[in-house]
C-alpha cells in the first residue's frame, strides 16, 4: 500500500451535499468500493494497525458490511454482521443510539465465543453514536473489541469523544 494508492482512494469518495437530508455532506465510498486498486489500498490500511490482534471482523450495515467482507478475506478470518434492528431472526442484544440525522438501534447475533477479539469496522465516522453502540453490542456478547476502524472520519463532529480511540484511514 503506498500513500499516492491511499490519495487516489480518497480522491474517488464522492461528496454529495444535501443527502440524505438538507445540511448533511454525504460521503459515498461506492466509487472507492468499485475500484480494485483502491478497494485493496484501504483494506490493507484498515488492517494494518491491527495485524493479528483480532479473529472477526464485524461490520455496521450496511456500508460497514462492504469494507468487514473484504477485511475478512484479506485478513484470513470471519465477519459478523451488526444489522439494523428487526433484520436478524436471532438477535441477541440490542442496542439503541442516536445518529447524524435521526435514531436507530442495531443488533447482534450470539455467534462468536466468549473472548473472541473482535475488529470493528464502518465506513465512516460522524458523531460516534453508530460505533459507540457496536462497542456496547460487543460487551454485552462477552467479545473483547480488538479495535474500531473506519475509511473516513468526519473531524469536529466529535466522534472520537465518544467512542475513543479510532483508526481513521482519511479525516477530513
Ligand atoms: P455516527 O453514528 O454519527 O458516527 O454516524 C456514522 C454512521 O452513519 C455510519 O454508519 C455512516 O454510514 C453514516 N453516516 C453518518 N454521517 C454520514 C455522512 N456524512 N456520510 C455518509 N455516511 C454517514
Amino acid at each position: 500500500m503506498t500513500s499516492e494508492a491511499l490519495a487516489r482512494a480518497e480522491s474517488l469518495i464522492a461528496t454529495i451535499p444535501d443527502f440524505p437530508e438538507p445540511g448533511i455532506l454525504f460521503r459515498d465510498i461506492s466509487p472507492l468500493m468499485a475500484d480494485a486498486a483502491a478497494l485493496r489500498a484501504v483494506v490493507d490500511a484498515v488492517i494494518e494497525p491491527f495485524a493479528d490482534a483480532f479473529d472477526v471482523v464485524a461490520g455496521v450495515e450496511a456500508r460497514g458490511f462492504m469494507l468487514a467482507g473484504a477485511v475478512a478475506i484479506a485478513a484470513g478470518v470471519g465477519m459478523a454482521p451488526i444489522r439494523k434492528a428487526g433484520k436478524l431472526p436471532r438477535p441477541a442484544a440490542s442496542v439503541d443510539y442516536a445518529l447524524e440525522y435521526g435514531t436507530a438501534s442495531i443488533e447482534m447475533s450470539d455467534d462468536l465465543p466468549r473472548g473472541c477479539r473482535v475488529l470493528l469496522v464502518d465506513d465512516i465516522l460522524a458523531t460516534g453514536g453508530t460505533l459507540r453502540a457496536g462497542q456496547q453490542l460487543l460487551a454485552e456478547l462477552g467479545l473483547v473489541c480488538a479495535g474500531t476502524a473506519v475509511i473516513m472520519e468526519l473531524d469536529g463532529l466529535g466522534g472520537r469523544d465518544v467512542c475513543g480511540p479510532v483508526h481513521s484511514v482519511f479525516r477530513v
